[in-house]
């Protein structure tokens, strides 16, 4: 019913920080309704570790951790703060970069439970989370492809096939040799795939720092806030230096609901039908995905770098 997603860049934040804007984005998000919530940040170890199923150079991070909870947001929030104490998670570890996932469920398949709270999961590690609103219609078909592929699945969630998808086209890639497979290119072929509606946050070990939105028929905007001075007025909207690549120190949000972001910046894009927003070493890209070619559309819709 509600997603929401958190990026820093190039400025430090603690976990604590980033705990509470993802809390206070979902708590934007409450008055929607909801049954469920949870979110997914990055673990202890923010440091990439070697990949050991490549013989390349790419990097994986320690699995991204995962906190879902039947309920309202703050039995979500105690949880998560009882689940941190019990571990040695601490919140006073920094991230220059961090990228973190939240969501508020109004169910539609799969009755509240935590199995079927988001984010939902491409299975053991995390490879793929996803945050969805909306509706995926042809949920059945997929799943029956991913189990004939030795897909398990734990959810009864329409949503549960897209992370499981964005594993299978990642390893595909992988096991056909091209280990260059970029974030962008997963969420495009899983995009080729997927019919109904929704607004979909993306968040991968295989990609850390960068996180993936696209939408079809639900609500999406982007909140780009630069820490550098006189970046923020809502002019500099078409300023280039709002979309392109830069170092300046920023805090980038995604949201449903316009009521998450605009407490952070006034520079606010609303995402259209068909695009993929890629956030990635402080820059946006937006990708216009062209169904009716069956292939990634790759033309740049907006004034990106
Ligand atoms: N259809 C998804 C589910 O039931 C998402 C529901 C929503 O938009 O909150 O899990």
């Amino acid at each position: 019913c509600g997603i929401f997603a958190y990026l820093n860049y190039n400025v430090n934040k603690e976990r604590r920080y980033i705990l509470q804007v993802l809390f206070n984005g979902l708590r934007r998000l409450e008055y929607r309704g909801y049954d469920s919530a949870g979110i997914a940040i990055d673990s202890n170890s923010s440091d990439p570790i070697p990949s050991s199923s490549s013989s390349n150079s790419s990097t994986v991070s320690q699995p991204p951790l995962v906190f879902r909870r039947e309920g309202n947001i703050e039995s979500l929030v105690k949880s998560v703060y009882q689940d941190v104490a019990e571990t040695d998670l601490n919140l006073d570890e920094s991230f220059s970069v961090h990228a973190g996932i939240a969501h508020t469920r109004w169910a539609t398949h799969g009755e509240p439970a935590p199995r079927n709270s988001h984010p939902q999961s491409s299975g053991d590690g995390n490879d793929f989370l996803v945050v969805h609103n909306g509706v995926i219609t042809n949920y059945e078909v997929l799943k029956e492809t991913l189990v004939r592929h030795g897909f398990t699945f734990e959810s009864e969630t329409d949503t549960e096939v897209i992370p499981k998808l964005a594993k299978f086209v990642f390893d595909k890639a992988n096991e056909e040799g091209d280990q260059t497979v970029t974030f962008n290119q997963v969420v495009l072929e899983v995009m080729r795939h997927l019919e109904g509606a929704y607004a979909l946050i993306f968040k991968s070990r295989h990609y850390p720092n960068e996180l993936i939105a696209c939408k079809r028929g639900s609500p999406l905007l982007l909140g780009v806030k630069d820490l550098t001075e006189n970046m923020n007025n809502a002019s500099a909207f078409h300023d280039e230096k709002f979309l392109s690549k830069n170092d300046h120190p920023k805090e980038l949000f995604l949201s449903s609901d316009a009521n998450a972001v605009v407490e952070h910046t006034k520079k606010v894009l609303v995402i259209e039908d068909g695009e993929v927003v890629h956030l990635k070493d402080g820059g946006v890209t937006i990708l216009k995905f062209d169904s009716d070619k069956g292939k990634h559309g790759g033309s740049f819709s907006r004034p990106a770098s």
